[in-house]
């Protein structure tokens, strides 16, 4: 049995999967606001409830925001800066009295959905979350790669590729640069830019539901956000030209991506057609978790 944890920072969601990826056991509870010790605790309840209800001693793999660093063993560009820091993974594991694996958030959306999701037997997938924040995972013949710096995928902290004249004024982002593609993609981002240009304060899903009834603002804002992805989405193809790309968090809800962005991604792709393939997410919200179990792919803990 595998034991997924998503540390999220509203909520902690628990799955304990069987082989076959079915779900065992799930659960969710509110993440304590700000304290280390009671974040263990919440985590370590959990993995002993799932382990009691089904009576055996699962694997545990921890989705992260931010990643644990190789240089030092700890905790680094969380933004629950309470973790920031901390050996997380050592910590749970001496509670546990087990190995405990954990990764970005990212990279487990991406192994789930590489695993046994959207992107199911492909040898490469980049997993791309458009959601408060912009990131991305990298799943090479079903395992997470991560690097040296433990950043791979990080593209959501690249410049806008391709800018043009009226991109060229660029907001500053939390990590210190300005014109991320996060300052321009995120679900904050384009709600920016709408209320930028009608004074109004809407949500990126309000946004689009705008664009579904015609309105002519909201249209014109999806036009260049669809060319926005579809440029920094090229930018990845160039480098790492994966077989699929699955989309992930909020703003992969909407299906007009699917097909608005694969028609404008040619022109900045550096090949004569694309092959690769857009797709949403399979398992939507439950992804991150389900691929936090997968991070131990071969032999579970004996009970
Ligand atoms: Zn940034």
């Amino acid at each position: 049995m595998r034991i997924g944890i998503d540390l999220g920072g509203t909520k902690i969601e628990a799955v304990a999967l069987d082989q076959c990826g079915e779900t065992l056991f799930r659960k969710r509870v509110n993440t304590p606001q700000g304290d280390y010790a009671a974040t263990l605790d919440a985590i370590c309840a959990l993995v002993q409830e799932a382990d009691q209800i089904l009576g055996s001693r699962g694997s545990v793999g921890v989705g992260i925001p931010g990643t644990i660093s190789p240089s030092t063993g700890l905790v680094k560009n969380a933004n629950s800066t309470c973790l920031i820091g901390n050996p997380l993974d050592q910590d749970l594991s001496e509670r546990l009295e087990r190995p405990v694996r954990c990764a970005n958030d990212a990279n487990c959306f991406a192994l789930s959905e590489a695993t046994d999701g959207a992107a199911a037997g492909a040898g490469s997938v980049f997993g791309v979350i458009l959601g408060t924040g912009v990131g991305g995972g990298l799943v090479i013949n079903g395992q997470i790669v991560c690097g040296p710096n433990s950043i791979t995928g990080e593209w959501g902290h690249n410049p806008l590729p391709w800018p043009n004249n009226s991109e060229s004024s660029a907001a500053p982002c939390y990590c210190g640069q300005t014109g991320c593609i996060e300052t321009w993609l995120s679900g904050p981002a384009l709600s920016r830019q709408y209320q930028k240009l009608s004074g109004l304060d809407l949500s990126a899903d309000q946004i689009w539901k705008l664009v579904r009834d015609n309105d002519p603002l909201a249209q014109a804002i999806s036009q260049q956000y669809y060319r926005r992805l579809a440029k920094s989405l090229a930018s990845v193809i160039n480098v790492i030209d994966p077989e699929v790309i699955v989309l992930g968090g909020g703003l992969s809800n909407e299906s007009s991506l699917y097909e608005a962005v694969p028609a404008l991604w040619g022109e900045y792709v550096f090949s004569d057609s694309v092959a690769t393939r857009l797709v949403p997410a399979q398992f939507g919200d439950a992804s991150g978790v389900r691929g936090a179990a997968w991070l131990w792919p071969q032999t579970p803990v004996k009970a």
